[in-house]
């Protein structure tokens, strides 16, 4: 019996006349992504992808799991494809949903008719089959408004389609349809939920660490590469850089007053990502910052870091609190590697008591006591490329 997958793109069908490309969008990806599995044709018809293996022993399982993550997508089914006689998508049906049908007590059939030159109207496909898996199931009953399992039945110009349960998709955008941008990722729990959530809105990502030897060690950055990997499962590739921060650090710590360590900080931070973001052709920036979480996370110190960044710095978890974004990064699976506990280079230099309310002129002004300008470019044209794929 041949399996396919049969794919609802979500936001997608709002699109108007873009929707053709968003369509060629999320097949490219789906192509990509399940490459691992196996090839796979994919056919658009009345608003659903149908992908098909081309190798016969594909994991269709795995495809499935796979799908389930990728973005664009509102719900799909894995479905029997058969030939369209009325007896052979009778005893498919049967076959196929067995398991379902055996697990469940109530039931319908919804029949969808592409091909008008199908001999069975829609209404006589549900009352036949209806009858016949009462029949072969003599413990279910008709539900029709509730059933436990929805047969759905279609008749498409070259096959007839029977599938049962209909799974989630991941919702969103597909990955690419929005652009690209940068991700600023630490080990900590908020960046990898930010990155998720704007690869949704079919941002690709690219993502920047900023790594300062010997303060932070080899463990810490493997742990940024096992977050990403996570993320990778929803977004695809990532092409991450690795900057080597120390210098500028220890430059801040050497001339800047304490109190504003971090914003100084996070502002050499922006001003470098910004430029690994104009060369990967990247239009905006990424943090996992709140509002208020932290000392420079208050608005005057929000002021102060957007201040040196001329692109926009979308911050998708400044409305969220805490215990929302620990809930979301459980759900994608980062949380357990957010917890381990190696350091970030912002832990090692913390100041004791970091101002919450800094100026642009008092900041501007600490920042003249070093040269960091050429700090700046040359950390930018240090950094490592580690190219991050989880298929
Ligand atoms: P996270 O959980 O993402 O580490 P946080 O609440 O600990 O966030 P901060 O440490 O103040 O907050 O960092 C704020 C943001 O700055 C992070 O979400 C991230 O986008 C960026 N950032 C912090 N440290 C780094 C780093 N080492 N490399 C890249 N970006 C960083
Ligand atoms: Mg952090």
């Amino acid at each position: 019996m041949k399996e396919v997958i049969l794919i609802k793109n979500g936001e997608l069908a709002l699109k108007g006349l873009n929707r053709r490309n968003f369509e060629d969008l999320l097949i490219k990806n789906l192509k990509f992504r399940l490459a691992p599995v196996s090839k796979f044709q994919f056919t658009v018809a009345q608003s659903t992808i149908v992908a098909e293996p081309l190798q016969e022993d594909a994991d269709m399982d795995r495809a499935g799991e796979i799908i389930s993550r990728v973005f664009g997508i509102a719900a799909f089914s894995k479905a029997a494809a058969t030939e369209k006689n009325f007896q052979t998508i009778l005893k498919t049906a049967r076959e196929y949903l067995e398991d379902d049908l055996m697990g469940a007590s109530t039931f319908k059939v919804e029949a969808k008719r592409a091909d008008k030159t199908f001999p069975l109207t829609s209404p006589e496909i549900c009352t036949e089959a209806g009858g016949y898996l009462l029949n072969a199931f003599p413990h279910l009953t008709v539900d029709v408004h509730n059933p436990d399992i929805k047969v759905t039945i279609e008749i498409r110009d070259e096959y007839a389609y029977i599938h049962g349960r209909q799974i989630k998709g991941a919702g969103g955008m597909p990955t690419g349809s929005a652009g690209r941008a940068t991700l600023l990722i630490s080990g900590g729990i908020d960046s990898p939920v930010a990155g998720y959530m704007m690869a949704k809105r079919g941002l690709e990502l690219i993502a920047v660490h900023f790594a300062s030897p010997p303060y932070t060690s080899e463990r810490a950055e493997q742990k940024v590469h096992s977050l990403l990997r996570q993320v990778a499962k929803y977004s695809g590739r990532i092409r991450l850089w690795v900057v080597p921060f120390t210098e500028i650090q220890e430059h801040i710590k050497d001339n800047c007053p304490e109190d504003i360590f971090t914003v100084v900080m996070r502002r050499m931070m922006l001003r470098v990502a910004q430029i690994i973001a104009l060369k990967e052709n990247a239009g905006a920036l990424i943090t996992g910052e709140s509002l208020a979480q932290v000392a420079s996370q208050t608005l005057p110190a929000i002021v102060c870091t957007d201040d040196v960044c001329s692109m926009p710095v979308f911050r998708p978890l400044i409305g969220m609190d805490k215990d929302e974004v620990i809930e979301k990064s459980r759900k994608i699976d980062t949380f357990d590697i957010s917890v381990l506990p190696y350091e970030d280079c912002c832990t090692v230099f913390t100041p004791k008591h970091p101002k919450t309310r800094p100026t642009l002129e008092y900041v501007e002004k600490a920042e003249k006591c070093f040269d960091y300008a050429p700090m700046v470019e040359q950390a930018a044209e240090q950094a490592r490329l580690v190219i991050i794929d989880n298929r």
